[in-house]
């Protein structure tokens, strides 16, 4: 071989240029790695379906007539990423290392020293996945400065010029049909939720090799993964989305709920573990979901807005501020939290049912989606002051589709505040009221919703009115807040102590709420 072209496990892009042609000096080599398994405690199902993804496209990859090393843990062992590629560069003479550039901040930091030290030439190629290329990110972004989701959303819509008229207006008149997306799960509505589309691969192999490996995990090890391996299963997956799930997805994109066996997935596409892996492209999510909207009347424009806004949108943008930003983004800690996850993060036993749900399905799927990740989970450790470190890290396990470059921005930007508003044009804080609007979790609860000051009130309320009054100065001048603290201004003495006491206690006793 005079080349490597050396594939992570989230490069797995059927449609790059490299796959275009064969060349039979060319040797690809996919490698499950001990460092990638275990720089975060990784839920099970995630760890299982990066690696029968990476081992199903270097099947495919051969199949294609590429010459392919596909090796598992045990053929890596103490290996790092770079001391491989060495060993192979050495074993094999290869002339020439190509190299795709990674999403990731530290991995970028292990190809850097491969630059420095190889003896051979290395290139680095574009995945060829995301809409806005790499070098595009400082015309929209600057580090250390709030930029908009919004504003860079529109930008994006007129550069791809996608959902826009022909007089270049954004189609249906509108840029953004939010306000049409903040529908409640009524209860006639529950019994119509379609069923998710979920696959069933037996992973037992992958699960003695992860055990045979020592390699620690979250959740319960299942005999059979759910979700997609290969490009062929994304696109079934989006079609199955498209046909049943879009007509609905915007207008119940924020709804909660835990009454019925599809609570957990709902209307979401539940596609971002296979983008992620780049499985399947940005551009063809949004032209499938564009195409099935043209031709289906049951899908209107604020669903199909709803959608391509989260892909064109948020997934782009967060890229971007992650990017711009790193490696000092992962140590924003505006707010200076500083308390431990409760334990119960780990197993789901709270009184809270929201947080019981949320963390439970977590466990159980490896997904929850965005408003459970934000305004379930992301709130309550905004209120209770948990140190983003430890906050990232939860998510960065747990979630089947989480990588530092989407989540960092997410987590410690979106849902922590803890940029003190790069992301954010305000902290996401709540109390038991936008619980109770947007799921039926109250309903059930141990906690009162409707209390504030009692030992059966719902923590949420004391925290979230302690939290603001504590960070008053920094947001009293925030349009989108200030008006909030004629509310507590117009409470006696009395009530606000009895507010403020409810939530040290509630901080105090944390472990067992
Ligand atoms: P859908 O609701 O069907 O949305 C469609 C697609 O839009 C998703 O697949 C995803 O690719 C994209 N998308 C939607 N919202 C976002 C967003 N805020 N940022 C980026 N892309 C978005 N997403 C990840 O992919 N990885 C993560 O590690 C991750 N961590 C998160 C942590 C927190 C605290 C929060 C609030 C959100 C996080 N998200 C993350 C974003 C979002 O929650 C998930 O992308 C979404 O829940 C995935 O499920 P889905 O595919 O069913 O999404």
């Amino acid at each position: 071989y005079h080349t490597l072209r050396f594939i992570l496990g989230d490069q797995l892009n059927a449609a790059h240029s490299w796959f275009k042609e064969q060349d039979q000096g060319v040797l690809y080599v996919i490698a499950e790695l001990h460092p990638e398994a275990t720089y975060v405690k990784h839920h099970i199902q995630k760890l299982c379906a990066f690696f029968l993804a990476m081992e199903t496209f270097a099947n495919e990859l051969m199949a294609a007539g590429h010459q392919v090393h596909y090796l598992t843990l045990d053929d890596t062992k103490d290996h790092t990423l770079d001391s491989l590629i060495f060993s192979i560069v050495a074993q094999e003479k290869i002339q020439t290392i190509e190299l795709m550039r990674p999403d990731e901040h530290r991995v970028l930091m292990q190809y850097k020293h491969l630059f420095e030290h190889a003896k051979q030439p290395v290139t680095l190629f574009d995945t060829e996945h995301f809409l806005l290329p790499f070098e595009d990110i400082p015309l929209y972004f600057k580090p250390q400065h709030s930029v908009r989701m919004e504003n860079f959303y529109r930008k994006m819509r007129q550069r791809f010029n996608i959902l826009m008229d022909s007089d270049a207006q954004p189609e249906g008149g509108k840029w953004n049909y939010d306000s049409d997306n903040r529908n409640k799960l009524k209860a006639q509505d529950l019994n119509a939720i379609p069923a998710p589309l979920c696959f069933q691969y037996n992973v037992q192999h992958l699960l003695e090799r992860i055990e045979r490996h020592h390699i620690a995990s979250i959740g319960n090890p299942q005999i059979s993964l759910l979700w997609p391996v290969s490009q062929q299963d994304a696109l079934v997956l989006l079609a199955y989305f498209c046909e049943h799930l879009l007509p609905n997805f915007g207008r119940f994109q924020d709804a909660m709920t835990d009454k019925t066996p599809h609570s957990w997935s709902l209307y979401h596409s539940r596609l971002s573990f296979a983008l992620n892996a780049k499985l399947i492209s940005p551009k063809q999510v949004i032209n499938a979901a564009i195409a099935a909207y043209q031709e289906n009347n049951a899908i209107d424009i604020a669903q199909i807005e709803g959608f391509v806004r989260q892909i064109l949108g948020w997934r782009e943008y967060v890229r971007g501020m992650y990017w711009i930003n790193m490696p000092d983004y992962q140590e924003q800690n505006a707010l200076e939290a500083h308390r431990d996850l409760p334990h119960y993060f780990w197993h789901g036993q709270t009184k809270m049912k929201c947080l019981a749900s949320a963390i439970g399905q977590s466990l159980d799927y490896a997904y929850a989606h965005h408003i459970q990740r934000l305004m379930v989970t992301g709130n309550f450790c905004m209120l209770t002051e948990i140190e983003p470190q430890q906050v990232d890290e939860w998510y960065l396990g747990i979630y089947i589709d989480a990588l530092e470059w989407v989540e960092l921005p997410n987590t410690r930007g979106m849902s922590q505040f803890a940029d003190g508003g790069w992301i954010a044009s305000k902290p996401y804080a709540a109390s038991g009221s936008y619980m109770q609007k947007m799921s039926d979790y109250c309903s059930d609860c141990h906690y009162k919703v409707k209390e504030k000051t009692s030992e059966a009130s719902c923590p949420l309320n004391s925290l979230y009115w302690r939290f603001m009054v504590k960070h008053r100065e920094r947001l009293a001048t925030n349009p989108r807040i200030g008006m909030i603290y004629g509310n507590w201004d117009k409470q006696n003495d009395a009530q606000k102590h009895a507010v403020l006491q409810r939530a040290e206690w509630c901080l105090d006793n944390i472990e067992s709420l």
